[in-house]
């Protein structure tokens, strides 16, 4: 199921947008299926676990763990860093300056780079995490006082709603503030990435430039919480 699922993905979505395979909350075995069907990139959303399962293929499946890329799309508390940082490719879930702060005092003390995309709040949910447009556009403005941060676009996470045309109205606005932000600041040359769609609507979000959807019900199926 799982490798067709991929395949099927796979057929529609254009070669330049990349898939972040969803494994949270799915065995290691689930994701071991999907790298035997090709899928490399995978995200999760929990510090430990994360970082649970990133040992686990070091330690047990040594052959794919250098191949694998990993994505943090969970909220992160400033406590847990040490379980995310060292082995994340791409931190996409920054929603907060507190973070964004702590994260990059680890990179300097650990003397790296941290990748990372500044999660906006777009979606009618209150709750929802993420920086409002002007947050995001104060810190784009002070990039280069973030010395161990590489700031590689956007992500944000449309209304829980059947309803086509708010998805989309999200979608359209943080499409636009993306567009704003490259042409605002030029100077971030890393800055190309908006991640933007899950199972239900990244096919939406490909109308809207998404580089990256970030897929886990329709790749490995219902999550038992
Ligand atoms: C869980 C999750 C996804 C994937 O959700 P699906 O609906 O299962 O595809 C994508 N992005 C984030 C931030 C998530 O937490």
């Amino acid at each position: 199921m799982i490798r067709e699922n991929l395949q099927n993905i796979y057929k529609e979505l254009p070669p330049d947008v990349k898939l972040v395979a969803v494994s949270k909350f799915h065995p290691v075995e689930a994701m071991l299926e999907a790298v035997d069907a090709g899928q490399l990139r995978f995200g999760e959303n929990r510090p430990q676990e994360f970082q649970k399962k990133v040992l686990s293929f070091r330690e047990q499946h040594p052959e794919v763990a250098g191949r694998l890329e990993w994505h943090f799309i969970g909220h992160l508390q400033t406590n847990k860093l040490k379980m995310v940082l060292p082995y994340a490719d791409l931190v996409q879930s920054i929603d907060s300056l507190h973070l964004l702060q702590a994260v990059d005092a680890w990179g300097k003390t650990a003397q790296k780079t941290v990748n990372v995309l500044l999660e906006l709040h777009i979606g009618a949910e209150q709750t929802k995490q993420g920086f409002v447009e002007e947050e995001a556009l104060e810190i784009l403005f002070n990039a280069s006082k973030y010395r161990n941060i590489r700031f590689r676009g956007l992500m944000g996470m449309a209304s829980h709603t059947d309803n086509e045309d708010d998805i989309r109205a999200d979608f359209a606005r943080i499409s636009a503030f993306f567009g704003y932000c490259r042409d605002l600041f030029p100077e971030l040359d890393s800055f190309s990435e908006l991640s933007i769609g899950m199972s239900d609507d990244w096919r939406l979000a490909l109308d809207y430039g998404a580089t990256m959807v970030r897929i886990g019900t329709a790749i490995f199926g219902p999550r038992e919480y």
